[in-house]
Parts: structure tokens; sequence; C-alpha cells
């Protein structure tokens, strides 16, 4: 299957509208879903998100699963969240969210989920690219085709069931500013704050494929508004999302936008146990579980690995530093509006978000980037496994699940990555202190230049 193109990155298929996700694509990746899943008579879930091409992207992939005679089942406009919700709620063999996340209002993607409400593994993304590319596909006869029908209002019982999990308590109502990026969280994320009875306050939660507020992405260039609007309004918690809120960031009420690893360690604490997260996430997380009788297990970037990982080891909450969390004792689909709502049962339980998060030991960290082209990234790679020994000393532990990521005796870290996506290899490291941490940089930095 060596020669069969890739249409699958790390989070489904992502690309412009029209350049890498044409309609034709989407049509052919319906059809081969369909059969994949067995064809005739099956069920699929379908929701989307605010982009201007989402419409259309679902409109066409309908068809090619009623084509193949599956029947589907529309969402229309939800969070990614709701959709493997849905999965597990309608008894579907599938379902697909027409999303490309954090991405510019140009792009779209296509992301695959299976019945239990996790995200598709690569090998089955594999076997989609198989089909499609060998253009194998059943389609039924007149007689045969499937229906579609509209399951809009489950968003409704979804948010009863995300407040009820969440354990918020109605009786103590905060005030919450929710910036939802004009995404797909818009509208269902502040209606479940709201619901639970706090006091919201929202930003960009009109929904708008243009994205017209701010860009999707939640980092602090474009959460300057959200930060102020806490401070000046006084509020407990500022909430912000991705384009289609599977991810969460909050900002604490000093109008601080939180440390992503922090805030992670801040719920994972509450859950105890085993934990999962990525590689490139901080030690803070393993310091503070430690100190509650906790462990921490590393799996490779992606919440894919992330949500495989929970399963096999049976583990609490886990998640990316990007603030895409899993719960598994909700579902297995990363889930922003369940996030923001498990950071506001957090500060009813334990007090002011900032102080939560000072509490939290922190060491020095960079992330760098290296200009490495596509083509060579593999070649350098090795270079790096082969002569990491003659750069480095008083190594402990050194993990290749993905990239290199070399543990020192002090607990000190770094990791050297190829990225997924684009032209670069990444540096991040983390040392106890800034002197440690130079040293780590510039050995490392020294070492990737020499070979690029
Ligand atoms: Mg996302």
């Amino acid at each position: 299957m060596n020669n069969i193109p890739k249409l699958f990155g790390t989070s489904g298929i992502r690309g412009e509208y029209q350049k890498e996700v044409t309609l034709e694509l989407a049509l052919d990746v319906a059809r081969a879903l369909a059969k994949y899943i067995g064809g005739a008579n099956h069920i699929v879930v379908i929701g989307r998100d605010t982009r201007t091409s989402s419409s259309i992207i679902e409109k066409v992939m309908t068809a090619g699963l009623e084509q193949s005679g599956c029947d589907v089942l529309l969402l229309g406009m939800v969070p990614t969240p709701v959709v493997g919700y849905a999965a597990i709620k309608k008894d579907a063999n599938a379902a697909i969210m027409i999303t490309a996340s954090h991405n510019p209002s140009k792009y779209n993607g296509i992301k695959l989920w299976n019945a239990d409400g996790s995200a598709f593994k690569q090998s089955q993304e594999r076997e989609i690219e198989k089909l499609v590319y060998e253009q194998d596909f059943d389609i039924v006869e007149w007689d045969k085709i499937g229906n579609d029908y509209d399951i809009s209002s489950l968003k409704d019982e979804y948010v009863d069931d995300i407040i009820e999990i969440s354990g918020i308590d109605s009786s103590q109502p905060l005030k919450v500013v929710v910036d939802c990026a004009s995404g797909a969280g818009s509208i269902l994320s502040p209606e479940a704050i709201r619901r639970s009875g706090m006091d919201v306050i929202t930003l960009n939660a009109q929904p708008d494929g243009f994205f017209p507020g701010r860009n999707p992405e939640p980092n602090s260039a474009n959460l300057g508004e959200l930060m102020k609007t806490v401070k000046v309004l006084g509020a407990d918690v500022g909430i912000a999302h991705d384009g289609d809120a599977d991810r969460m960031i909050a900002v604490d009420e000093k109008g601080r936008l939180s440390d992503f690893d922090k805030l992670l360690t801040i719920i994972a604490r509450e859950f105890g146990g085993t934990v999962v997260t990525t590689v490139d996430a901080s030690a803070c997380l393993d310091t503070e579980m430690k100190k509650i009788g906790g462990s921490v297990l590393r799996t490779p970037v992606g919440d894919v690995h992330v949500a495989e990982s929970i399963v096999d080891n049976n583990a609490t909450f886990g998640g990316e530093p990007s603030g895409t969390w899993l719960h598994p004792d909700f579902c297995m689909c990363p889930d922003g509006l369940l996030s923001g709502l498990r950071i506001i049962r957090a500060i009813q339980k334990n007090g002011p978000l900032s102080k939560q998060l000072d509490s939290i030991e922190s060491y020095p960290t960079i992330r760098e980037k290296i200009t490495c082209p596509n083509d060579k990234k593999q070649e350098v790679m090795s270079e790096v496994f082969n002569n990491f020994e003659s750069q480095f000393n008083d190594i402990k532990e050194v993990l290749t699940i993905d990239g290199m990521r070399i543990q020192f005796m002090d607990d000190s870290w770094v990791l050297i990555r190829p990225s997924g996506t684009e032209p670069y290899i990444r540096i991040t490291a983390e040392a106890k202190s800034q002197e440690d941490l130079d040293k780590i940089q510039k050995t490392s930095v020294d070492f990737l230049e020499k070979l690029v």
C-alpha cells in the first residue's frame, strides 16, 4: 500500500478548499467510508463547522453515502465533540466532522470517527485511502438508496449530559467570558455554561465562516480581546475555543492566558491515577502527578495517539498541551465544551484560577524551529539518532516514539522532532534553570544546523 497517496495528516484530511479539499474528493471519501463500514443499511452521522464551504461538502458527502445505500444523520453546525457523542447515542456505524479546526477560513477538512466516538486510527485511514485510490465503491440501485434525517435536536441532550458529568454547582454562579471565534462552538458553548447556572458574557459567538472577530487558533496573539474583557469586567475566567471547539484554553481572573501545560495539569490532578499526554508536554505534569501518587504516560503528538493510550492503559484523563483534552468518563472524542465546564468546576472547588496555576512548579522552556526541506527531514533525523550521544552528556533515558526525546539526569529534557506538516525540525526543551536551558538549546541548535 506504499504507493497509495496519503490523504490524511495528523488530524484528518486538511487543506485549502478546491485545492487539496475538493468536492470530488469529499464524494469519494464518503463512498469509501460507506464501503468500509459495510455498505447498504449502515448509518453515518455528519456534523460541520461554520466555514463557507462546509455546507456544500456536507451535501456532497451525504450524497456519496446515500448513493452507497447508507442512511445519514445530520447534526448541522455543531462542535466536533457532538459528532462523537451522536455516533454513540444513535448507534451509528461511523461519523464525519467537516472542519479545518484552527486553520484560516479558506481551508477545510474531513475527520472520520468510529461508532464509539473515537477518531479513526492511522490504519483505518490507510484503508479509506486505498478504497479512494482504487475507486473501489459499491453504488446501489434506485431501490436501495439511503435517506437522511435531521438529528440537530440531539444538541440539547448533549448539553444536559456534559453539565451533569462536569459536576458543576449551579448554586455557585461564576462570571464567565466565552470566546468562540465565530466557529462551531458558537451558540452551544455559551448555552452550556449559561444552563449550568453561570453568568455568561460572549465574544465572537455569532457563527460566521469568515471568522471576522479573530483568527480561530486560540493563542496569545489572537486572544487579546478576551484577556482584556475578563479583566475589565472582573470575570472569574475566560474560555476560548478553536474553530471546531474540540479545544479549550482559559484566561485567569487577572486576564492572563493560562500556560497550556499548567491548565492540563490542574484537571489531571483532579482525576489522579494514570493520565496520558504527548512527548512535547511539560514535566510540570509529571511533578504534580508524582505528588499525588499518580503517573504520566507519553505518546506521539496527536490526539488520536492520546486516545488510543487512554483506552489501552485504562487512564483517567489525557490531552495535548494545545488544549485538546480527552475525557474518557464521557466520550473518546476531544471535547472543548466539557473542558471549559471542568475548568469552571475546578474554580468552584479550589478557588481562583490564577492561584491554582501559580501553585504548579514551572521550569523555563523553549520551542524553536530550524528550517529543513520536507524531503531532507528523514535524513537529518537519522543523523540525529546516530550521533546524539556525541553531543549530549548525562543522558538518563531516550524516547523515540515521535522524533527523539532525550531526558537528562536532572530531569531536564529536549525533544527533536520533524514537523508533520511544515518544512521544519522542531526543538522543544525544558530545564530546571535558565542556564541549563541555554546550554541545551545551544547544543541542539548547533547540532541540527550542522546536519541541515
Ligand atoms: Mg480543533
